[in-house]
């Protein structure tokens, strides 16, 4: 199968000549290891359910291929988060949309149609959304579907989470892997086996459990968002912490906090206690400033 990713020519600051290169899709679940030196790297600019965005990076020489996993702000807001990480809409190569929830959507539409970003989400998330027209620029992301971003490679997973076809992504440049994770309720097998041997984590730690039932929230909301297709409690992403650990994992970012029912420290030492590390070596990304650049691997 030689699905091109990108489906126009477009420009690009990083490539000799300004075009990118079509690239095939990669055969079910695999995942290449690259030949050359390669780097990977990742920056939350902001989560939590006022919107969620992480650029991932792969990198060799002075080649670089990025990743927008999720676009849950308008097209200003995303601008001025990109510049924070010295970055412009034109270093985009690609976009992934987990689901359709609005907090991940944002401006997906407006940046993938004006910018001709391809942007890639599951026949699900595009049906829930209403089938917009991304005048050509959609791609179909497909649970164990490696996406080839040339530097690395995506593998979209799925997760139970309270939407119509959610997915998740692994990335690796064959090298270092990374987890990227928010939204979903409980961990499956097949969730769990896509983070065992990650390097890095970005993972949801939406809740702590009693502050979610002292909360005010009405019984139903609070039903929703503990329930198994909700959204993960500190407690929950401890036990995901415990069964993916290995001596390789060196990263953790604790991701898409409740700012309601829950506060970084209760979630540093949730998250820290489960890895035997000190509370302040978890990553806490904060809804208006992210992350750092930080390093896979
Ligand atoms: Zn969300
Ligand atoms: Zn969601």
């Amino acid at each position: 199968m030689t699905l091109p990713l990108f489906g126009s020519p477009a420009t690009s600051p990083d490539v000799p000549g300004g075009l990118l290169l079509q690239m095939p899709l990669l055969p079910l679940g695999s995942q290449p290891a690259h030949p050359l030196l390669t780097m990977l790297r990742f920056k939350n600019l902001g989560s939590g359910s006022t919107g969620n965005a992480t650029v991932v990076e792969g990198s060799s020489g002075s080649q670089a291929r990025r990743l927008l996993v999720d676009c849950g702000f308008g097209i200003r807001q995303l601008q001025w988060r990109l510049e924070a990480a010295q970055l412009r809409l034109a270093d985009i190569h690609a976009i992934f949309i987990t689901h359709e929830h609005s907090d991940h959507i944002g401006c997906a539409q407006a940046m993938a149609v004006r910018h001709r970003i391809p942007v890639w989400m599951s026949e699900g998330t595009h049906a829930a959304l209403g089938a917009p027209d991304f005048d050509g620029m959609l791609r179909i992301a497909r649970d164990m579907e490696a996406i080839d971003m040339g530097e690395f490679s995506a593998l979209p997973f799925t997760v139970p989470h309270d939407a119509r076809e959610p997915l998740q992504l692994r990335c690796t440049d064959g090298a270092a892997y990374l987890g990227v994770l928010t939204d979903l309720g409980h961990a499956s097998n097949h969730v769990l086996a896509q983070l065992t041997g990650c390097d890095a984590l970005l993972i949801e730690a939406n809740h702590d459990l009693a502050m979610l039932e002292a909360s005010r929230y009405p019984a139903f909301l609070k039903r929703r968002v503990g329930g198994p297709y909700g959204h993960l409690a500190n407690s929950a992403t401890a036990e995901i912490l415990r069964a993916v650990r290995h001596p390789g994992l060196s990263r953790v970012v604790a991701a898409h906090l409740s700012a309601q029912n829950n506060v970084p420290a209760l979630a540093q030492a949730c998250l820290a206690a489960a890895l035997d590390w000190p509370d302040d070596a978890i990553t806490v990304a904060s809804p208006t400033a992210g992350t750092d650049w930080i390093g896979v691997g």
